[in-house]
């Protein structure tokens, strides 16, 4: 019985993790690329004998399922679970959980601090003085500006409640969302309408799955609904943003700034044209990337594992 762990980072956590598998009789393959698996390394590896595979982002299609004649049970390293095929696994009887809880609380830190580099050019100012110049970028507050989460989960709500720390206004929009107790704890407003939050928001931040629902949820239209000094923050997925609809509004300024840890395509394409513009940033999907969270998701996605094996 053997298990494929395809995430980088989880291999600092190997002292934790692989006594708990060992345990449990599984023999362990790692992924030794150094780099996210493509489908055929996957397949390579777990066509026969792997019950079990831990995932990170690497694609876990319809093909890559059917082809691995033994497989279980797959955790994923992490919560969004998009390279997986859901459908396809129930259909193979496969089980699946995420890290849910893992990762919350980083990746909210992030949206925050993209905030703040959206609303200071922290990193800007900072790259001028090193290359020798001394000019600055004229900010914005974000005290009593209006905060809008845009999914009120795990992160979303992590957000929303640094949002109120900041002294900001905080609104929020998940039609799935019915914890009035947690918008009257915290003094948030929960919009009817996407458009409602959008039109109202200085600062929309998105923390939402990436479903067929939610893909280009931000597109030309709903731009056009927001404030010409808006901030949009992305940490979730880069396909609930239509990038094509985003690069016209910042390039004609019809919204001030984009900053964003995940693209449609990672990485971006040499030479992609949002990356050319100076009011849009990109961090590479770093959002999880702490000690903290990956010491979670490497312990959770673990014992997930072996409790959808041994169960
Ligand atoms: P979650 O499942 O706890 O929350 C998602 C929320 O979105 C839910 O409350 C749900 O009701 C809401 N939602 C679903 N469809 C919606 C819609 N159409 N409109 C409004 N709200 C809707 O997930 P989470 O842990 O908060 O994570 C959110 C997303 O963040 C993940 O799906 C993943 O894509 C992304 N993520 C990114 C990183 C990173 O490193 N940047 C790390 C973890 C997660």
């Amino acid at each position: 019985m053997k298990i494929l762990i395809t995430p980088k980072s989880f291999g600092n956590y190997k002292d934790k993790t692989y006594p708990l598998l060992y345990d449990k009789g599984y023999e362990i393959i790692e992924n030794n690329l150094g780099r996210t698996m493509t489908e055929d390394e996957i397949i390579e590896r777990a066509r026969s004998g792997v019950v079990g595979i831990i995932v990170g982002i690497d694609p876990l299609s319809e093909r890559v399922l059917e082809r691995c004649a033994d497989l279980k049970a797959i955790s994923k390293y992490g919560v969004g679970m998009d390279n997986i095929d859901l459908k396809a696994a129930e259909r193979l009887g496969i089980r699946v959980k995420n890290a849910v809880g893992s990762n919350n609380i980083s990746v909210a830190e992030l949206a925050v601090a993209l905030m703040f580099e959206a609303a200071r050019h922290v990193s800007v100012l900072s790259q001028t003085v090193k290359q020798g110049g001394w000019d600055r970028v004229r900010g914005v507050e974000l005290t009593g500006k209006t905060l809008a989460v845009i999914g009120c989960g795990q992160i979303g709500r992590e957000v929303a409640i640094r949002g109120k720390g900041l002294a900001m206004k905080v609104v929020v929009y998940d039609p799935y969302f019915n914890d009035k107790e947690f918008l009257a704890k915290h003094d948030m407003m929960q919009c009817e309408t996407l458009s409602q939050a959008l039109a109202v928001a200085d600062v929309i931040s998105l923390h939402l799955p990436l479903t067929p629902e939610t893909k280009h949820m931000i597109n030309a239209s709903t731009l056009e609904l927001m404030k010409p000094s808006a901030i949009l923050i992305n940490t979730s997925r880069g396909e609930l943003v239509d990038e094509e609809s985003l690069y016209t509004a910042l390039k004609n300024k019809r919204i001030a700034f984009a900053a964003q840890d995940v693209f449609s395509k990672e990485p971006p394409a040499p030479g992609e044209k949002l990356l050319t513009l100076d009011n849009f940033i990109l961090t590479p999907h770093a959002g999880a990337y702490t000690n903290e969270a990956n010491e979670k998701m490497a312990l959770y996605s673990t014992r997930n594992l072996i409790e959808m094996l041994t169960s």
